[in-house]
């Protein structure tokens, strides 16, 4: 027997049920799926339902079309495999695997579920009493393991070897979605298994945070804002550096050194213990001191892992205090509509006695 090998997921998921008196979880396709089986189901128009029990047999109900792709996942021994039929009833599966339960259970429902199979199950549940799983499950998922922290670290590493191929994408005269397209293929070059987004904002496009890519032609002058991010194992990378394209313009560089410096004090200011919103103070701040309050028009940060955005949120109002394997971005950005936009992101984890940065590159701007 192993002694030393992690708690499931689902064990975990068991114990923060009982804290909150739920009976069961009711999880469809998405990261709370992916965390609890490993199964990355497809989102459809037919059910596919993970029922978590605090007590009794645990069920995963998928169309029988999808049981070859849920059995390849490899889903944990005390997982259950149910395949209903294109025209059976599922929710009758559902209250299946339900069996047992008190009259009048607590059943958490996965916040991402479709409101089409919300309505039905409630339908079929008439007597349940509802809540969001993410009650239970943002606990869990906030607090990255080890195993979860060394993919977040290939990630990491990942993404920024494809900012290293960068500077040899941007030339005068080029399109950002040409840019776009091979910084798509560099993702999925440097190990990635897909391509989450690419921001490609040169010149006045800079100063929208999420510009995607579009037809405008890089010119001499352009600070060109690159925010990109995939997913590898499963967890995602997010990183932006801020490129120049010959000289920078006026202003650019006064802008830029404050923006490292508030981006700089927000790490500084990561360690267990300290609010999330002191986090995102400790960047606003200097950037409203050097005349950019106006300018910094977003939260500082968002949590990573199986999604993109995830708690926590690094935010004024989030109180949570900041612990141990918690992992999220810090993304400070000046946005000076009509003319350009910079923004310095890195993902970091929070350690017992500060933070570890899992991306690595230089934040200067990169002059090509
Ligand atoms: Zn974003
Ligand atoms: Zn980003
Ligand atoms: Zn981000």
């Amino acid at each position: 027997m192993i002694v030393t090998m992690e708690q499931s997921t689902l064990h975990r998921a068991r114990a923060g049920m009982r804290a909150r008196d739920v009976d069961a979880l009711l999880v469809g396709p998405g990261a709370d799926l992916r965390y609890l089986t490993g199964y990355h189901a497809l989102p459809l128009e037919r059910l596919t339902l993970l029922v978590v029990r605090a007590e009794g047999p645990h069920t995963l109900i998928v169309p029988t079309l999808e049981r070859a792709r849920a059995e390849a996942a490899g889903l944990p021994d005390e997982v259950t495999l149910v395949d209903v039929g294109e025209t059976d009833d599922p929710y009758a599966a559902v209250t299946d695997a339900l069996r047992g339960v008190r009259a009048s259970p607590r059943l958490a429902v996965g916040d991402r579920l479709w409101a089409t199979f919300l309505l039905a199950l409630q339908a079929a549940l008439p007597d349940a009493r509802w809540l969001r799983a993410s009650h239970i499950t943002r606990e869990l998922r906030m607090r990255k393991t080890a195993r979860e922290i060394a993919a977040l670290r290939r990630a990491g590493a990942a993404i920024d070897r494809v900012h290293e191929r960068i500077p040899d994408l941007l030339r005068p005269g080029r399109a950002e979605a040409e840019v776009g397209r091979d910084i798509a293929d560099a993702i999925l070059d440097e190990g990635h298994e897909s391509v989450n987004f690419v921001i490609v904002g040169s010149g006045p496009n800079g100063a929208s945070p999420h510009h995607e890519t579009g037809p405008r032609r890089l010119e001499r002058g352009d600070p060109v804002v690159i925010d990109i991010g995939g997913t590898l194992d499963g967890y995602c990378s997010d990183c932006t550096r801020t490129y120049v394209v010959g000289a920078a313009p006026g202003g650019f560089d006064a802008a830029h050194t404050a923006l490292e410096r508030a981006q700089a004090a927000a790490c500084a200011a990561v360690r267990p213990g300290v609010a999330a919103e002191a986090v995102d103070a400790a960047a606003r701040d200097l950037l409203a001191e050097a005349g950019y309050g106006e300018a910094f028009i977003h939260r500082t940060g968002h949590g990573i892992g199986l999604e993109e955005h995830e708690e926590p949120y690094i935010v004024a109002g989030n109180d949570l205090p900041l612990a141990v394997g918690m992992t999220f971005s810090i993304e400070p950005g000046v946005y000076l509509p009509g003319r350009f936009g910079m923004r310095i992101e890195d993902i970091v984890v929070v350690t017992e006695d500060g933070y570890e940065r899992l991306n690595t590159l230089d934040r200067a701007p990169v002059v090509v």
